[in-house]
C-alpha cells in the first residue's frame, strides 16, 4: 500500500500535475500561482519541485501531490490516489479501505497539531517569552 504510493509519487512530477490545474509561473527554484483554495490575485501558492510539495502562504494549506488532488477535486484520499495512479500509469492493487481512512485520519490529526502549534507560537505568546511556554 505504502509502496504503491511511493511508486506513484516517484513517477509523477508535482509541477506537471499542478500545472494541469493552475497556471504556474517560475519563481526562482520554485513555481507559484494564485491560490485555488482562497480568493487572491497575488500568488501566495508555491510549488517546490525539489521537495515535491506545495504550500500556500495565504491560507496555509499545503502538502504533497496527493493532498493537492484531494483538495482541488474535493475527493477522498482513496479517490485522489486512483486519479494519480491513472496519470502515473500504475495499476492499483485492491486497497484496504481501513488503511486509507486511518492514514487520512492521522494526517488530519497531524495538521491540527501543527496548526495549533503555529497558532500558539504566533498569536498567544509574543517573542521572547519562550521560557514560559515550556512551563505549561
Ligand atoms: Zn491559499
Amino acid at each position: 500500500m505504502d509502496s504503491q504510493i511511493e511508486e506513484i509519487k516517484s513517477r509523477l512530477d508535482i509541477v506537471e500535475i499542478i500545472g494541469q490545474y493552475l497556471k504556474l509561473s517560475k519563481a526562482g527554484a520554485n513555481f507559484k500561482a494564485p491560490c485555488p483554495f482562497h480568493n487572491e490575485k497575488s500568488g501566495s501558492f508555491f510549488v517546490s519541485p525539489a521537495k515535491q510539495i506545495w504550500h500556500c502562504f495565504g491560507c496555509n494549506k499545503g502538502g504533497d501531490v496527493f493532498t493537492f488532488v484531494k483538495e482541488i477535486e474535493s475527493v477522498e484520499f482513496g479517490d485522489a490516489l486512483r486519479i494519480l495512479a491513472q496519470k502515473a500509469g500504475v495499476e492499483l492493487k485492491s486497497l484496504p479501505k481501513e488503511d486509507i481512512r486511518l492514514k487520512t485520519e492521522k494526517q488530519r490529526l497531524y495538521e491540527i497539531c501543527d496548526l495549533a502549534a503555529r497558532f500558539l507560537k504566533n498569536s498567544c505568546f509574543p517573542a521572547g517569552r519562550g521560557a514560559k511556554l515550556s512551563n505549561i
